[in-house]
This record gives C-alpha cells, structure tokens and sequence, in this order.
C-alpha cells in the first residue's frame, strides 16, 4: 500500500466481503479496530448477521463433500454465534490472524490464520479470496493445519490448479515460520483487546449487491 492509500477511521462499520460477489457469496459487517499502513484490524462481534452461501439442493455446505466445489449455491444469511472475533490483517501477507474470543467468557481460544488474498478496498467494504486451507494456533502456541482435505477436493474438483494448491500450501509454510519465531502479529498482544462497549452489534446483514 501507499501513503496515499485511504484509511477507515476507527470504529468504522465496514463489510468484508469473499470471492465472487456478482453471485452467491460470504460477507461479514465488521467494525475497524485499527487501519493503518501496517495493519488492518477489525471487531466482528457474536450476534453478527451475516451473509453465507447456501447449496441450491438444502444440503448443508459441508454435507457432500464430492460436490464441496461444484454444487449449485444460492445467497444466504446466517447470524455468526459463539465467539466475538478479531480479525488481524498485515497488509501484503496472504493469510490474516482472527483471533477468537468465547462470547459468553471473554476467554481467548487462539488464532485461527486464515489463508486470504487479494485484498482490494472499496468504499465501504473490502474485498478478499478465502483459500480454503488454515492454520489453528493454540494460546499455548502449538498448531495445526485444518481443512488439508478440502485443498485436496478443491483440486479434484476443478476449484484450483495443482501449482494453485501448492502455492496455498506455501502460504501455510510461511505461516508456521511466522509462529515458530512468534513473530508479528502473534507478539503484539492482540489477544488482549477489548472492544468499546459502545459499539452496538450490526442489526443487518449486508446487501447482497456491493
Ligand atoms: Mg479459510
């Protein structure tokens, strides 16, 4: 990014938004904890009302796997429940830090380091690609990959190439060298934000059309 790039003022409600947004898509209301040259970070509270895509057939997403990437999606909304997340994104890294926090507890969980690209500023929204694989990182700093098997369906089913999976695969080897050296932004203390109790949870789901 340049010094010229434009920064939402913190506090800002923003919508996040996933893949190919001329149909069917994920999109997320989040407020902007900090945005800046460095860093993007943003609030999405439990009790979110969200945009989700949904099969065409009724199955849940995840419920045939054979056709996880090639069945027919509608749009959908869906409230996101359970935990109030952080999301922590240095600009130009390929993955982003969501920090997950127990709704009811406060309690942190750990980092879930989703691998995400193609960050493009809009107005009011941003936009970004999911690339199905992650990186769990437990408070205790011990990890794990999650969703390898989906990186493989993504393959057999069209969804990516083979050099596209190992390109991905990549991202995550960078990844665990970024927590191996417990680099930036896992030292920076993220895990102890508390949001403005002012900041009322989103009443809407986004609109469909950007
Ligand atoms: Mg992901």
């Amino acid at each position: 990014m340049t010094a010229t790039t434009p920064h939402w003022t913190p506090g800002t409600l923003i919508t996040w938004r996933w893949g190919d947004v001329s149909g069917p898509h994920f999109a997320e209301p989040v407020r902007v904890v900090r945005d800046d040259d460095e860093v993007l970070a943003v609030w999405c509270a439990a009790g979110t009302p969200v945009l989700r895509k949904a099969r065409a057939d009724g199955l849940g997403i995840r419920e045939d796997k054979a056709t996880l990437f090639t069945a027919e999606t509608v749009q959908a909304t869906a409230t996101w429940t359970g935990y109030d997340v952080l999301r922590v994104w240095p600009a130009g890294r390929r993955w982003a830090v969501w920090c997950f926090f127990d709704a009811r507890t406060r309690a942190f969980e750990g980092w879930y380091v989703n691998l995400e690209d193609g960050h493009t500023r809009h107005d009011t929204w941003l936009h970004a690609h999911d690339r199905v694989l992650d990186v769990w990182v437990e408070p205790d700093r011990t990890h794990e990959r999650k969703d390898e098997d989906e990186l493989e369906l993504a393959v057999a089913q069209g969804r990516y190439t083979r050099a596209e999976a190992d390109a991905i695969t990549a991202v995550a080897d960078e990844v665990e060298a970024v927590v191996a050296a417990w680099g930036s932004p896992f030292c920076d203390g993220w895990e102890s934000f508390e949001p403005d109790p002012a900041w009322p949870v989103p009443s809407q789901a986004p609109a469909p059309t950007p």
